[in-house]
């Protein structure tokens, strides 16, 4: 009987694989249809300089406009395209359209995310230096954003690409910082001119007490490090007043703006030059 039921468990086990994996396959197929279907847009979300008190970057995320799913996330594909292969060329694209519309913005940098499999190869900063080429973007303007998961698997490599990366002339951050294991160390050995403060050491600040000493230190770890410290996740007023009165460098989040399309994002700086909202954060 036992026995029995065993396999009966066991055959909705396998049906149960058997429809995930088809999900998966379709999700798939449905994702390499999107890239040659133009289905995928790049959406940009402000990074608010408090010095100049003005819009100083953008961050370019991608999205994925499914036919009937509607506006899907990047935690729903990102996953699946980097298992597949598929964010090498997904990513590349991200990086030329961000490249191309920072143009339109002269006065702003362009962010774009970096996933660790782009890290892979060894055709990264070529890949780089051919967008930057083609764009014509002033590399100074690009900044690109890394995790740590990056140099986790063989630091030497990634750091040769770093390297390679810098010598182009582009800015490297460091995302999600304090997310990882050992994000102190690779502060030390790697290139970054930026720590972007994971969001989530952001949104418990209020609830507590240790989160906000952390902000606090890891902010004056960036100035004693030479580094921009941004903010991310900043969905209240009292985040932003307690990051600007700890002299951080730069917010984001959606108390100033969810990531938007490009004339969105137009409209966003033109609403931007004239408001008060910096004052009101400066209070
Ligand atoms: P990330 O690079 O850390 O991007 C910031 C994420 O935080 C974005 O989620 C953004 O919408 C979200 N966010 C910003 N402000 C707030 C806020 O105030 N509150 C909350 N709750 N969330 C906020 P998104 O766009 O869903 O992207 C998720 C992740 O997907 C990104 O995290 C990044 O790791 C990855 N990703 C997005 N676009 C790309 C891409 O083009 N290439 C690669 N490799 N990864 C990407
Ligand atoms: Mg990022
Ligand atoms: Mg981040
Ligand atoms: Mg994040």
């Amino acid at each position: 009987r036992a026995k029995q039921a065993g396999r009966a468990t066991y055959k909705i086990f396998e049906a149960q694989m058997d429809v995930e994996l088809q999900a998966r396959k379709a999700l798939e197929y449905d994702l390499r249809q999107a890239v040659l279907k133009n289905e995928l847009e790049v959406h940009y979300q402000p990074l608010i300089d408090l010095e100049a008190r003005a819009v100083a970057a953008v961050e370019a995320l991608v999205r994925w406009r499914h036919p009937t799913r509607g506006l899907v996330s990047p935690a729903e594909f990102i996953p699946l395209a980097e298992e597949t292969g598929l964010i090498v060329a997904i990513g590349e694209w991200v990086l030329e359209t961000a490249c191309l519309q920072a143009l339109e913005w002269p006065q702003l940098r362009v962010a774009v995310n970096l996933s660790p499999v782009q890290f892979r190869g060894r055709e990264l900063v070529e890949t780089v230096d051919g967008v930057l080429v083609r764009t014509g973007l002033d590399p100074a303007r690009l900044e690109l954003e890394i995790t740590e998961s990056v140099l986790i698997n063989d630091a030497t490599a990634a750091l040769e690409i770093l390297n390679g990366l810098k010598s182009l002339g582009v800015r490297i951050a460091m995302d999600d910082f304090g997310t990882g294991y050992s994000s102190l160390g690779y502060l030390n050995s790697f290139p970054f001119d930026k720590i972007k403060i994971d969001r989530s050491f952001i949104g418990d600040m209020s609830s507590k007490d240790k989160s906000g000493a952390i902000v606090k230190s890891v902010i004056s770890l960036g100035q004693s490090l030479n580094m921009v410290t941004t903010a991310e996740g900043v969905e209240t007023i009292e985040q932003a007043t307690f990051l600007t009165n700890e002299g951080c460098d730069q917010l984001q989040g959606f108390y100033f703006s969810k990531p938007v399309t490009a004339s969105e994002l137009t409209a966003f700086i033109d609403r931007w030059e004239g408001s008060d909202i910096m004052s009101i954060v400066a209070a």
